[in-house]
């Protein structure tokens, strides 16, 4: 552990993804509302202003039932070089995880709801998804096999929480490529008494939480240990639209967050080489 933060190893080049799940506000705690419209049109125009300005392709995970809506945004930012991936149907469950109690899809209805998501894609235009992230990185191991049957070759379900290597890895016919964690499991005391253990994801929350320092640091870290294991280097960012607004439930949801992150965003810019590519670019980096 100790190798990974004292020996610093400077990559020729770094690929940052920047991923966003566009769904309705607050993912499964929400639900879908019409008055939503309005704001996540304006989150992807304030969104792609940055991604612009920092010369950067990102891949949109878009949850099924929106793509009619923003069909005319999402098949814009497509045309420029956006990547339209699935993030579920209604942003249901696809595999069991502790923090809801909602019943996951059975096999058979994941098999309609990736044929609903495919019709709603081609309804709105958008060339047919081939990439998929689960709604809360919750993805049933069978699920792979029913992706495969439906043409995906690339997933990023990976519960990063737990601790995912920053590295590819196959399932069934598919490349998964997790979204970020630190290799380096950060350690604090719940209630002061139980340890526990905590792989900070390279997701929003984390990252404007950090200082435009702290986040350099932090993928130094990852780029090492990808360097340690002959790896190309990378790293994954996830982030929703609703975090960029006020949400009276989540308070680190502000329009302050745009600032801030292409803040990070340009102080990396500065540290490394790097291109941002979508995550089907990085896939094809990784399998060269
Ligand atoms: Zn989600």
């Amino acid at each position: 552990m100790f190798g990974l933060r004292h020996r610093k190893h400077k990559p020729s080049k770094v690929y940052g993804v920047i991923s966003c799940d566009f769904e309705q506000d607050g993912g499964s705690s929400g639900t879908p509302n019409k008055n939503q419209t309005k704001d996540l049109k304006d989150f992807l125009k304030q969104f792609t202003k940055q991604l612009d300005e920092l010369k950067a392709k990102a891949t949109f995970y878009v949850q099924g039932d929106l793509a009619e809506t923003f069909s005319k945004e999402l098949k814009a930012l497509n045309k420029k070089g956006h990547e339209m991936g699935l993030h579920g149907l209604h942003h249901e469950l696809w595999g069991k995880v502790w923090f809801h109690n909602e019943t996951p899809l059975t096999l058979d209805e994941m098999d309609m709801a990736l044929d609903e998501s495919a019709l709603a894609f081609k309804a709105a235009g958008l060339p047919k998804s081939t990439n998929f992230r689960a709604p809360n990185m919750a993805l049933n191991p069978k699920a792979y096999k029913v992706l495969a049957d439906h043409g995906y070759t690339l997933d990023s379900s990976s519960p990063s929480y737990w601790g995912t290597k920053p590295r590819q890895y196959q399932r069934e016919q598919l490349d998964v490529i997790p979204v970020t964690a630190d290799p380096r499991p950060a350690f604090r005391m719940v209630h002061k008494v139980v340890p526990m253990t905590d792989f900070q994801v390279c997701n929003l929350y984390n990252v404007v939480n950090m200082s435009n320092k702290q986040f350099t640091q932090y993928i130094q870290r990852v780029v090492n240990y990808q360097a340690k294991h002959h790896l190309a280097q990378h790293f994954v960012f996830l982030t929703h639209p609703w975090e960029f607004k006020k949400l009276s439930n989540f308070d680190y949801c502000s329009p302050q967050n745009y600032k801030k992150l292409f803040s990070r965003f340009n102080a990396l810019s500065k540290a490394f080489n790097i291109e941002w590519v979508t995550l089907e670019t990085l896939n094809k980096r990784l399998n060269a």
